[in-house]
């Protein structure tokens, strides 16, 4: 999984494409994630108490991660990107500007 948590990404397929949002989650094991005010579903919660009432929120639920691009942090456009590796550390580059991503 390229998309890490905190990331902004672009919206590319559904009805929530050409929004941009940031990453609240990433499920590797199911390479989904979820992005803040997207893909929105609406939950019934049940009541916790008995004579309490039910209520239905709003959650944004995972979606495919081929579904999102990654918004370069360095140059602000969508972009695929690569690693390159700095002493031991590796880093997420750009394709576009070569920037950290
Ligand atoms: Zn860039």
């Amino acid at each position: 999984m390229k998309i890490k948590k905190g990331d902004m990404v672009k919206i590319m397929a559904g009805k929530d494409r050409g929004k941009t949002g940031k990453v609240t989650k990433v499920i590797p094991s199911e390479e989904k994630i979820i992005v803040e005010g997207m893909n929105i579903k609406k939950k019934h919660i049940r009541p916790k108490k008995q004579g309490q009432k039910g209520h239905t929120a709003q959650i944004s639920a995972p979606f495919y991660a081929s579904n999102a691009m990654i918004i370069c942090s360095s140059c602000g456009k969508t972009t695929r990107t690569g690693y390159k590796l700095e002493g031991e550390k590796k880093i997420r580059v750009c394709k576009k500007c070569g920037g950290v991503a």
